[in-house]
């Protein structure tokens, strides 16, 4: 298992991606190019299962980078068939020494035939399923949630595999997008609130679905449409793509942070740009949190959309102030406190002939520890910047993700502590602004904002109101947010 990047335990992790293929040649190959382009949800571990006709089903599972196993031509060899699907993933925060036997996609035998299966997001009463399905007699063979899934469709008594998978879904509390196969068909799922991104596209006469859109233009697949939440769709070369509607319909609550911080930027999110939607970000801080300074600096990578929309509004000039090591990649070292101070430095570097004298904005998507903030501070101040000012393109993280996203508990998420005033002291800064929700609606396309009584995304991260109910967590001690928070 690859080590954790040091300095990555700062922000909040998407812990998976998901693709599947039907209809084409060798599916396994562009699932593999898919799995690629969606690295960014998910660097632990990755896995591909195949069918073909002749050899059945087939699977990989591997710890590391898709580009350091997918792209052997012996596993590839092993994976023939035109129907495939693919998962990559992080580990959760509490599995961090995780097995190959939880990396997905999971397989079931049935009397019906075989089925795959790959999930993205998490299953909010996957405990409680766990111990009913273990008392009734369930093997499980992972620590991973997504397998109870599987063993609630063993457990259906429906005819064919897709039937089997509504029941099993319909027991299923919290966020998915599911990418699964059975020997014919490929099939797809969004849970009815649409948490978590699932798109559908199309490769010559054949079908794929994806987390996001970046993936299918790395095959060179046309984008159809999104899944709508609560859709499932089954998709067989003979009789093309079926919808069904499992759940009972209640308004969509997309993950917002997805818009902020999670997909590419050149992804399409209900039918906007991610570049765009993350510079209006940039946009909104420069109406909302205006300062007088003399350069506005992304914090690379995910920083740079919103620093340039902060640049263009205000118009201070946008500048490259801090430059990304491109080949960092992953490090062999272990994330020790020492090292993870390190790691930014191994990261990211100052340009200092730029920064000397100025008075510096910085834009950054989020703070959540805080740790890195204050090195990224602390470099630009020793390169001699006059002031430094925090904009952040995110409102104060302050409650964990119970929704697929790797955060760290309550307690160490700086926001959950401290005022923005406190957090401006910890981080030394002269100013420390955050994003409005407001401001982040209108971003993100909700022209008034956000609509209080009925939210038109999952925010609970900023917000603390839970869309649904975190049972395990509730069962494990959590509190949730009280009316006098
Ligand atoms: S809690 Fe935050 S990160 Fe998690 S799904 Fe909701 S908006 Fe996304």
């Amino acid at each position: 298992m690859p080590p954790a990047h040091p300095f990555d335990d700062d922000k909040l992790r998407e812990e998976c991606g998901i693709f599947g293929v039907l209809g084409v040649q060798d599916a396994a190959n562009f699932v593999a190019l898919g799995l690629h382009a969606l690295q960014h949800r998910g660097q632990e571990a990755g896995g591909i299962v195949s069918h073909d006709s002749e050899q059945g089903f087939n699977s990989a599972r591997r710890f590391g980078y898709v580009r350091d196993n997918f792209t052997s031509t012996d596993i590839m060899q092993t994976l023939p068939g035109p129907l495939a699907i693919g998962h990559v993933r992080y580990s959760t925060a509490g599995s961090k020494t995780a097995a190959i036997r939880d990396v997905q996609p999971f397989f079931g035998e049935f009397s019906m035939g075989g089925a795959a299966i790959a999930h993205n997001g998490n299953i909010t009463n996957a405990n409680a399923l766990r111990r009913e399905l273990i008392e009734r007699g369930s093997i499980f063979q992972s620590s991973s949630d997504s397998e109870c899934i599987i063993h609630l469709m063993a457990r259906s008594l429906q005819r064919d595999i897709p039937a089997r998978m509504e029941d099993a879904l319909r027991r299923v509390e919290g966020a998915f997008s599911v990418v699964a196969m059975t020997r014919t068909k490929l099939i797809g799922v969004r849970d009815a609130l649409g948490v978590r991104p699932l798109v559908l596209g199309r490769i010559g006469d054949g079908w794929v679905l994806s987390s996001e859109t970046c993936a299918l233009d790395i095959i060179g697949a046309e984008f159809v449409r999104e899944i709508e939440p609560g859709e499932m769709v089954v998709i067989s070369q003979e009789t093309g793509v079926e919808s069904r509607r499992p759940f009972r319909q209640r308004k969509s609550r997309f993950c917002i942070f997805e818009q902020v911080y999670f997909s590419r930027p050149d992804s399409i999110l209900g039918g906007r740009s991610v570049y765009e939607t993350r510079r209006q970000i940039g946009v909104e801080l420069a109406r909302e949190a205006p300062v007088e300074a003399d350069l506005v600096c992304p914090v690379p990578d995910s920083g740079t959309p919103a620093a340039i929309g902060f640049a263009h509004e205000s118009g201070i000039p946008y500048g490259m102030g801090i430059i990304r090591n491109q080949y960092m990649g992953r490090t062999f070292i272990e994330p020790t406190e020492q090292i993870r101070n390190m790691g930014v430095r191994l990261k990211l570097n100052v340009n200092r002939a730029l920064i000397r004298g100025k008075r510096v904005i910085l834009v950054d998507d989020s703070v959540v520890r805080g740790t890195t903030s204050r090195k990224i501070k602390e470099m630009i101040l020793d390169a001699g910047a006059a002031e430094v000012h925090f904009r952040i393109a995110s409102p104060p993280t302050a409650w964990p993700c119970f929704y697929g996203v790797d955060t760290p508990q309550r307690e160490k998420l700086l926001a959950a502590n401290m005022s923005e005033e406190e957090m401006r002291e910890f981080l030394g800064v002269d100013s420390l602004k955050f994003i409005s929700l407001d401001g982040l609606y209108r971003a993100a396309g909700e022209a008034q904002g956000r609509d209080n009584a009925c939210p038109q995304f999952c925010d609970a991260c900023f917000s603390g109101e839970y869309p649904v109910e975190p049972a395990d967590m509730i069962e494990k001690g959590f509190k949730l947010k009280t009316a006098a928070e």
